[in-house]
């Protein structure tokens, strides 16, 4: 009968109670013992809902104190020298050295953090560099022994694969990856051996890798390595696990020396169907069958699901077939069922991790003829996505028109940037070199409190605006006295840019408990746009105005642009992207237009998650920044000549990005610099960029006050590959999480470091 198998489950807890005790552990009011014992009990409640919910494959080692790719670095003893531990075999990482790894310490910085593929979590970057891999623990073997001691499950280790591991770490040149697999090959061997002799039947190998598309060397490789393992381990049963997107290469992949092969069929859906098609399923081998979305919150349309199963066992009999999660569902919240503030109609389509648990076990009932048993919930399947379907939120006449103009217009200003920059710089009189900021200004703890008072219905509107208009008074005050050219309000009203923005539009939701992890500790509840999204009245234009009424020099309008807004939330399925985007992008032309005509000149459009919607298949990536350019321009087009629109982006690489930055049309944008070291300066040495720009000049994340000869150096550098007459002058980003002292002086020394500037230029 076929199975049903989970990939991984989230680690926060439904109360994030695993977020809370990794904090209390770093501010020093846990013990490490008492850590030890906090995260085993919430590990344990999740095994035994898993397994409660009859989930057959249950994973072991998805579980983390931090994160699961630094776990697997700290296992392979991969730890930079800096953090001045050398990792023995058979010691595990001391818990100390594994945070510093992420979190720095006084001595050592921490080790990088970047995106896990094209999700919104983010994971620690092992360096190989100077590091000597041994095998500390065999991590997966004792999640195994946990589970079954304590439990009696019989779990299914997960660990991640080396084509993977090898590709997602840095420190090592190209030519050098034989030599590093090399080196992991055998520690891989050393833990799947122990894992078979200890009689583990299933363990699940990662390699999402294998959907980027992996050249001729990483294939060699792909067939070496599994070889390999199949000549060490060969009563183990490997499930090679793809997700995130369709198989490349499947008929190699099909060829390989393992037991199972598990491929996406939500995000891949279309090709993998293609592909087994073409050529057939492995007689010899087990399919694990993705069909419940990991990464959304929807509930699935059960009948379809199953139809799908179905088909599939045209090409592998039910005893062969696991039905699972398309990915780990690390990536959606804990469980709907808390969420008793929303709408029914939304409420009723939501289906969390722990709803997709049963969804799963109700397919497997469904596909081996006992569909009776769940009878009900598949009919509430259909019913629950047939009411959003035809809601009245979903069916707003005048967005599908407004989103169907925008997609056939050209979205140009109507002079272009050559032509307006001139009569841009008449209006505005600016000096050479201006200087601004990105937006936000500290976000203290006075901030914070009125706004929870204000929230909880302590203060009423008017308490509240006036005490962010004293916010604006004395942060306006400030910015003119430091001498900078170009104001912004300072945003006191926003806890978040995107939520801001949500509760204000039509067509968002906001969840009680719908927590994600974002990073380590961090987790991130993000807007769910469920409805058609739509302009309903001004959202920024009260701060801007009095803020620009209290100054002479401009102030920049401040808004979050719909790349942002869309990457950024839980998005509805049956639009396209594209559709959303641009349903997002007419409601902010509104917005820019009542800036506009509350005489708010300058309008700064955020839009730092234009990289994170990047698909992973290289094909589909010109499609996607296409849109995502045509729909900021959309936001941006209807302003006057003279109305200047800035941008502004930040958290990624940017250096292969600048064509389609060039795309926007901003008049200014603003580029976070500082943690690229010089790459992004580079690659404008190759590339004359023809608008306004400002490269950060210098790191607001860190408190460190910046000299004025250090800025300058950064300006001197910038300036020989950019035109100063286009040249800003800002920080990298915001500055909300900084304190008032060190962002004050850091902007005195900005300014000094412009006029020195100035002087040469
Ligand atoms: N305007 C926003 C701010 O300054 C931009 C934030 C961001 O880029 N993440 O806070
Ligand atoms: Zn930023």
């Amino acid at each position: 009968m076929v199975k049903s198998g989970v990939l991984g489950y989230p680690r926060i807890g439904a109360d994030r109670e695993w977020k809370k005790a990794l904090e209390a552990y770093w501010s020093g009011r846990l013990g490490e013992a008492e850590l030890h014992e906090a995260l085993r009990g919430i590990r344990l409640a999740h095994w035994r809902k898993q397994r409660d919910a009859g989930i057959d494959l249950i994973p072991v080692n998805d579980f983390s104190y931090y994160d699961q790719v630094l776990d697997h670095a700290a296992m392979f003893g991969i730890v930079p020298k800096r953090f001045g531990y050398a990792a023995r075999e058979g010691e595990s990482v001391p818990l100390p050295v594994y945070y510093g790894m992420a979190r720095g310490t006084a001595e050592a910085t921490a080790s990088e953090m970047t995106k896990w593929f094209n999700t919104n979590y983010h994971y620690i970057v092992p360096e190989l560099g100077d590091s000597v891999p041994v095998l500390t623990e065999n991590r997966p073997l004792a999640a195994y022994r946990e589970a079954k001691e304590t439990l009696g499950i019989e779990g299914k280790p997960v660990i991640i694969g080396p084509l993977t591991f090898l590709r997602l770490s840095k420190g090592y040149a190209p030519q050098e990856a034989d030599l590093w697999l090399n080196k992991l090959l055998p520690l891989y061997v050393q833990l799947l051996r122990e894992l078979e002799r200890e009689g583990v039947r299933w363990v699940q190998v990662d390699e999402p890798i294998a959907v980027t598309g992996l050249d001729e060397d990483e294939l060699r490789r792909l067939r070496a390595v599994y070889e390999a393992f199949a000549a060490a381990v060969p009563k183990l049963n490997i499930l090679l696990q793809t997700y995130f997107e369709s198989a490349e290469h499947y008929a190699v992949l099909k060829e390989l020396p393992v037991q199972g092969l598990g491929l996406d069929f939500v995000h891949g859906r279309a090709a993998n169907v293609r592909a087994i098609r073409e050529h057939g399923f492995p007689q010899d081998k087990v399919l694990g069958a993705g069909i419940i979305d990991g990464r959304g919150i929807w509930r699935a349309a059960l009948g379809e699901k199953l139809a799908l199963l179905e088909e599939l066992t045209a090409y592998v009999p039910q005893e062969r077939l696991i039905a699972q999660t398309s990915c780990s569902l690390l990536h959606v919240p804990v469980t709907a069922s808390r969420e008793t503030e929303l709408a029914p109609v939304l409420k009723d389509a939501l289906a969390f991790a722990d709803e997709k648990l049963a969804e799963l076990v109700q397919l497997t009932y469904g596909l081996s003829g006992r569909a009776e048993a769940f009878a009900p919930e598949f009919a509430e399947s259909d019913r629950a996505i047939q009411a959003l379907r035809g809601s009245a939120e979903r069916n707003r006449l005048d967005v599908l028109q407004a989103a169907q103009r925008i997609a056939a217009e050209p979205a140009a200003r109507s002079l272009p940037f050559s032509e307006r920059h001139p009569l841009q710089q008449r209006h505005w009189h600016l000096p050479i070199l201006p200087t601004t900021t990105i937006g936000s200004f500290p976000q203290s703890p006075e901030v914070r409190k009125a706004r929870q008072s204000w929230r909880r219905g302590e203060w009423n509107q008017a308490a509240y605006e006036s005490f962010i208009d004293a916010e604006i008074d004395r942060w306006i005050a400030l910015q003119e006295e430091i001498g900078l050219d170009v104001l912004v309000h300072g945003e006191f009203e926003r806890t978040d840019m995107v939520e801001f923005f949500g509760e204000k539009l039509a067509g968002f939701a906001f969840t009680g408990h719908g927590w994600v992890q974002s990073y380590g500790s961090r987790c991130v509840k993000p807007p769910v746009i469920y409805g058609d999204v739509a302009y309903i009245e001004p959202m920024t234009v009260r701060e801007s105005r009095y803020a620009q009424s209290k100054t002479a020099k401009p102030v920049k309008g401040m808004l979050t642009g719909p790349i942002t807004i869309l990457n950024w939330s839980f998005a509805r399925e049956d639009l396209t992207r594209e559709q959303i985007a641009y349903q997002i992008a007419y409601a902010l032309r509104q917005e820019v237009e009542a800036l506009e005509s509350a005489g708010i000149g300058m309008i700064q459009v955020d839009e730092p998650a234009v990289r994170e919607g990047l698909p992973l298949k290289p094909a589909e990536q010109a499609d996607y920044l296409a849109w995502a350019v045509k729909a900021f321009r959309a936001t941006t087009c209807t302003v006057a000549d003279t109305t200047q629109i800035h941008t502004h982006m930040c958290y990624c690489e940017f250096h292969d990005m600048i064509p389609s930055i060039e795309a926007m049309d901003a008049d200014v944008i603003s580029i976070e610099t500082s943690r690229s070291h010089g790459e992004l300066i580079e690659s404008f040495e190759h590339h004359t960029y023809p608008l306004g720009i400002g490269l950060g000049v210098y790191d607001i994340h860190s408190p460190r006050i910046p000299s004025a000869a250090e800025m300058t150096a950064m300006i001197e550098r910038a300036l020989r590959v950019l035109d100063p007459q286009l040249f800003w002058i800002n920080p990298d980003c915001g500055l909300k999480t900084r304190g008032l002292p060190e962002t004050e002086a850091s902007l005195r020394n900005m300014v000094e470091a412009t006029e020195l500037a100035r002087a040469k230029h």
